[in-house]
């Protein structure tokens, strides 16, 4: 938190060059830094750099959100996402560029995104409940957004011990 680039609108990945050496070592990158920080999704702009570019990947079920089923590694390429029902709900959210922070946060529970996949594909897939908010944290990280923003009330941010020891069980 602070690097400019968090802050900008990252530029849609080149198609044609998805599937080079550059991407591959890039998305290579991406899930070495997801493995070693123990997330579960990451978006191109927390690596410095500026595309649009998402991966998200629950191996180990047991996580800092509780428990979660299990979703192989994704790739999302110049995603768009549309709401596709506009009910709520909040859930705890952390980012590994705000380490050591959760803070509680509403968002849309069942979304349509379209994209493409690591191999240029067009994607087209629905997510709800939990998913759902884990993508759109991902992807406002595209458009130059952090959850803290999307936060209404800063009595709940907290730090992940607090957030342990007060709110897990809660929430
Ligand atoms: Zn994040």
């Amino acid at each position: 938190m602070g690097n400019p680039t968090l802050r900008q609108v990252a530029i849609p990945y080149p198609v044609d060059e998805i599937g080079s050496p550059a991407f591959q070592t890039l998305i290579q990158d991406m899930q070495d830094t997801l493995h070693a920080y123990g997330g579960i999704g990451l978006a191109a702009p927390q690596m410095g750099v500026s595309y649009q570019v998402i991966v998200i990947e629950i191996g180990n079920t047991s996580t800092r959100y509780g428990e979660l089923d299990q979703v192989s590694f994704s790739v999302f390429v110049n995603p768009t996402v549309s709401v596709a029902d506009e009910t709520t709900a909040g859930y705890w959210e952390g980012c590994l560029s705000l380490p050591g922070f959760m803070g509680y946060v509403d968002r849309p529970q069942h979304i349509q995104v379209n994209c493409l996949d690591e191999k240029g594909n067009t994607l087209s897939v629905e997510y709800e409940g939990f998913l759902s908010t884990v993508f759109q944290h991902e992807f406002d990280h595209l458009m130059g957004k952090l959850y803290i923003d999307r936060m209404k009330d800063l009595t709940q941010f907290s730090f992940d011990e607090e957030y342990q020891k007060f709110h897990a069980d809660s929430s």
